[in-house]
């Protein structure tokens, strides 16, 4: 579903992305772990190309997101995306929030549109919010609005950047247990880089571990937590749990 063949990625003269390799297959849930500044935004960025990359190839659902031919809104339809501060269009009703991608890029129907965005609210149990502003909910509630907008697309593959990092606490586990059903469908890929440990223990199949714009470890996720390979891993985990 997702592969990285020797991709190299540049902001100017910057080396962010260096010589990865990794490959996702359909369905696998990867977390992503690693210190500040070790490239885990800009990789996933590139996944659903919100940044290019400049060598290797990066095939992304059958299409090289390296080949500067490629049509990245095919791309986009595909691959969803949940970030650190949900970016819900703030002049939009929750609601018109959820339907605005699949009536724009679908060209969904109304009635169908409608439907599917309200059993969405339904399951990310916001049901009751759908003609509320964005503003008046809580970050929590944002989070999973933001979530259900994404599956709105119906999409292969959803990329997660710190989704809960922005929450107050008793809000996160509302919005991991949305993730946790979303892993379960075993159609859906997930890349979620995350500092919570404990939804990387339960349900990723494995762990990529970046440092310095590389990968330097990409594990089952049993073994990275039991006995991590690197150094730099081992001290990682030392300080976080
Ligand atoms: P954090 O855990 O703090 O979110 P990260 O692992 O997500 O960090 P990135 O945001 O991918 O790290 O950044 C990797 C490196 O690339 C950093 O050194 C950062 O300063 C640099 N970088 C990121 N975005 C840009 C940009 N738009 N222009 C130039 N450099 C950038
Ligand atoms: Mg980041």
């Amino acid at each position: 579903m997702i592969e990285f063949k020797d991709v190299e990625k540049y902001y100017g003269d910057f080396h962010a992305l260096k010589d990865i390799n990794l490959d996702v297959e359909a369905g696998e849930t990867v977390v992503l772990l690693g210190p500040s500044g070790s490239g885990k935004s800009t990789l996933i960025r590139t996944v659903n190309g919100l940044e290019p990359v400049q060598e290797g190839q990066l095939i992304v659902n059958g299409q090289d997101l390296a080949n500067p031919q490629t049509d990245m809104n095919r791309t986009r339809k595909n691959v969803g995306m949940v970030f650190q501060h949900f970016n819900l269009y703030a002049n939009k009703t929750v609601l018109e929030n959820i339907m605005l991608a699949p009536r724009l890029v679908l060209k969904r129907d109304e009635a169908e549109n409608k439907k599917i965005a309200m059993e969405l609210l339904e399951r990310v149990g916001l049901a009751d919010k759908a003609d509320k502003m964005p503003s008046t909910l809580s970050g929590g509630q944002q989070q999973r609005i933001a979530i259900a907008r994404s599956l709105a697309m119906k999409p292969k593959a959803l990329l997660f950047d710190e989704p809960t990092s922005a929450l107050d606490p008793e809000m996160v586990n509302d919005v991991l247990k949305i993730m946790r059903e979303i892993a379960a469908d075993s159609s859906m890929t997930m890349l979620v880089v995350t500092h919570e440990m404990g939804f990387a223990k339960q349900v990723a199949d494995r762990v990529i571990f970046m440092a310095d714009g590389q990968i330097l470890e990409d594990s089952p996720t049993e073994e990275f937590f039991a006995n991590p390979k690197e150094p730099r891993a081992r001290q990682f985990l030392s300080q976080i749990i």
